[in-house]
């Protein structure tokens, strides 16, 4: 049967990456978290400069030293950065807090987005992110735009990252996802938007489960119209 690619972009704890690698999982396709990536160029620029104030023009040329790569394990998928895996490292407070800084700067996206075209290129891929309906593939066969309110999607992060026996409160975890919206979505390059032909998905009332329902049935019909 013939590959194809899918996109799920949204707003950040819509729980994109955990419905994008079960669906990875349901096709035997790839999956790629292009979220990890952008932690990943951050994780590095603070690890190197050790300073929170991004100084643009340092970062641009350093992108040269950055490579990125997946693996996947047991455990799930592992994020490398120059063959170290940092895949704890790039969930941690202050990666969170600068990432979208990042994510914002015009060359950081058309090095990441250069990738990921590369990585998409025989199909068979699920990406996650904020650009993959709109920039990066805009020619993907099925595209999912997912939205929830902050308060819901703060509660949801705030409750998984306690697992982790985070210490970090609701009130901060909100703070964070408003910071992180505000500047996704008002970017110049490539803000964070709905592709016209994105299936939106408002999770807010919604188990991952039903979530996860829509999205299959969407994707198999699709699947189905290509075999026949
Ligand atoms: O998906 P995740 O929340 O891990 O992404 C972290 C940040 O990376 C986002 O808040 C956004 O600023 C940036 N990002 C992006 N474009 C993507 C994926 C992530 O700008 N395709």
């Amino acid at each position: 049967m013939q590959k194809i690619i899918v996109a799920i972009d949204g707003f950040a704890s819509t729980g994109k990456s955990s419905l994008a690698k079960r669906l990875a999982k349901s096709l035997n396709y790839t999956y790629i978290d292009t979220g990890a990536m952008y932690r990943a160029i951050t994780y590095f620029y603070l690890q190197q400069f050790n300073t929170n104030f991004i100084n643009k023009k340092e970062l641009i040329s350093s992108l040269a030293n950055i490579k990125i790569h997946f693996e996947d394990n047991l455990l799930g998928q592992k994020t490398f950065l120059n063959n170290v895996n940092i895949s704890e490292e790039i969930r941690q407070n202050h990666v969170n807090s600068e990432v979208s800084n990042i994510a914002k700067i015009k060359e950081v996206r058309t090095f990441l987005v250069k990738q990921q075209q590369v990585l998409g290129k025989d199909k068979g891929i699920i990406m996650d992110g904020r650009d993959i309906g709109t920039v990066v593939f805009p020619n993907a066969e099925c595209k999912f735009f997912l939205t929830a309110t902050p308060q819901v999607r703060a509660k949801r992060r705030y409750l998984e990252q306690l697992k982790k026996d985070s210490s970090e409160s609701y009130e901060s975890v909100l703070a964070n996802i408003n910071k992180r919206d505000r500047i996704d979505r008002s970017r110049y390059t490539s803000p964070l938007t709905k592709a016209e032909d994105a299936y939106e998905i408002d999770v807010t009332e919604l188990s991952l489960g039903e979530v996860y329902e829509i999205i299959w049935s969407y994707v198999s019909r699709k699947l189905d119209n290509r075999v026949s």
